[in-house]
């Protein structure tokens, strides 16, 4: 990289201990979201966060009330003419228990191994402390940075973002930025750089299916009902095609096919079938046969059933034809699809083939939109130089089966594009007891979130 850092750099040699003490610090507070009697520690937390900023020089900070915990918001924004990136990271932590797994407490700290042991080290407080020092290195070093940044730092994300969207949607005005930076993912398997550059969107739904007001003696009407518990297997059974395929009606029309570039890119990063297999106790690899696994993760729409029910389910036997059978079920989806037309579809297919003699309903439960960035996006590219710069390796390009609801709703809400550059390491335990950072991954995020203001300025968005 052109750019000198020497500076930067020697600002976080010598920083060393301060800014351990100080994460230290921020992981002592409980600021679990799920649990009332934590309330006063997640706004401690957003308290923390916020003083930290505002004494760096940061401006228009505040706790801003959300309804539930509060969302930290800061801007700097005197970096005319240069991209503006809107930063989001969490604050609030996962639950502990069981706590009796935990080999240390959760809650204190411990340094140990290169790492550091304790619930939210790795998410999502590795992320809220290394942007707090990225900052920190540009404002005491050079008196500014060389990007404008708006700040919003989350307290319930691990308690379901209820006033997430909500927020956003209020502030839209002020959230104006050319991307959002999300900054709680990590590292490919071996510890090996990562961006993550997708995150799939999803349809959720329940089908209701009704025969009858209560449940028939099945002497008395087999044979001359419709059976709720049948008709639902029926209609279960023609949403698939035996190759796996989806077989709603268009359901692939919008699905953007990979090019050779995105094939390529999911080709060079190493999984092997055989240990995915055995570690997550499957029974085998089964999917459509013209992807790989991680292509059919990452770039393919499903439909699965969640959940069925219906009719009798205790002991030994009991003659009836039940009254009505439920089930959930759900697709995820992949750039270009549209949730609410996805949604349509089923429900109009279903209802097509509904068998005669009972009630079906298709209900929407929830939806989630899908994020796709490009490789050769501008601030992926620039991200992936600054990874390239500090750990010296080119960086996988992932695309995540599940969702960031924090990335669907900047891509929905703000119209904006998404990086996830995060430096968590694959064996984290995030979510689980033991939960740990290693050292030098947060370091070397800290100097790679600090080359990255530098090369986004250096960069046309
Ligand atoms: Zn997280």
């Amino acid at each position: 990289m052109a750019a000198d850092f020497a500076d930067l750099d020697a600002f976080v040699d010598r920083t060393a201990d301060e800014r351990l003490a100080d994460y230290l610090d921020l992981l002592r507070l409980p600021s679990i979201g799920a649990q009332k009697e934590h309330d006063g520690d997640v706004r401690a937390a957003a308290q923390f966060v916020a003083e930290r900023f505002e004494q760096m020089g940061f401006e228009h900070v505040e706790l801003s009330e959300t309804g539930g915990h509060p969302m930290v918001y800061a801007d700097w924004l005197h970096a005319e003419g240069a991209p503006t990136v809107l930063v989001y990271a969490h604050y609030d932590v996962q639950p502990v228990d069981p706590l009796e797994l935990w080999t240390r407490p959760p809650f204190d700290p411990v340094v140990e191994g290169g790492r550091v042991w304790a619930r939210g080290a790795a998410d999502d407080k590795s992320h809220v402390h290394a942007h707090l020092w990225a900052a920190r290195a540009w404002l005491e070093t050079r008196g500014k940075l060389p990007v404008n940044l708006k700040i919003v730092m989350e307290g319930e994300e691990e308690s379901g973002s209820d006033h997430f969207d909500s927020w956003i949607v209020a502030n839209r005005d002020r959230l104006k930025a050319d991307f959002a930076l999300i900054s709680d993912t990590g590292f490919y398997e071996g510890n090996k750089p990562a961006i993550t550059v997708g995150l799939r969107g999803l349809v959720y739904t329940q089908i209701d299916v009704v025969g009858s007001k209560v449940d028939l003696h099945s002497g008395s009407y087999g044979g001359n009902v419709q059976n709720p518990a049948n008709a639902l297997a029926t209609i279960i059974a023609r949403l698939k095609n035996d190759d796996g395929s989806v077989a709603v009606p268009h359901f692939y029309d919008e699905v953007r096919p990979l090019t050779p570039r995105d094939r390529q890119e999911f080709a060079r990063m190493p999984l092997d079938e055989a240990s995915f297999t055995k570690e997550h106790g499957l029974h085998s690899v089964w999917g459509d046969p013209g992807f790989s696994i991680l292509e059919r993760r990452g770039a393919r729409p499903t439909l699965d059933v969640n959940g069925i029910w219906g009719g009798y389910q205790g002991e030994g036997s009991k003659t009836i034809i039940p009254a009505h059978a439920h089930a959930k079920v759900s697709c995820r989806l992949v750039a270009d699809m549209d949730p609410h037309k996805t949604f349509e579809r089923l429900r109009d297919f279903v209802m097509s083939i509904a068998p005669q003699g009972v009630d079906v309903s298709v209900t929407k439960i929830n939806d989630g939109m899908w994020s796709l960035t490009p490789i050769d996006h501008p601030a992926t590219k620039a991200a992936a130089a600054c990874l390239v710069d500090v750990f010296g390796e080119q960086p996988y390009y992932l695309r995540e089966g599940g969702s960031i609801p924090a990335g669907a709703t900047f891509t929905r809400e703000l119209g904006l594009p998404v990086v996830l550059l995060g430096f968590t390491q694959p064996d984290d335990q995030a979510h689980a007891p033991n939960e740990s950072m290693r050292l030098d991954n947060l370091e070397g995020g800290i100097r790679t979130i600090v080359r990255y203001w530098q090369k986004l300025a250096d960069t046309p968005l």
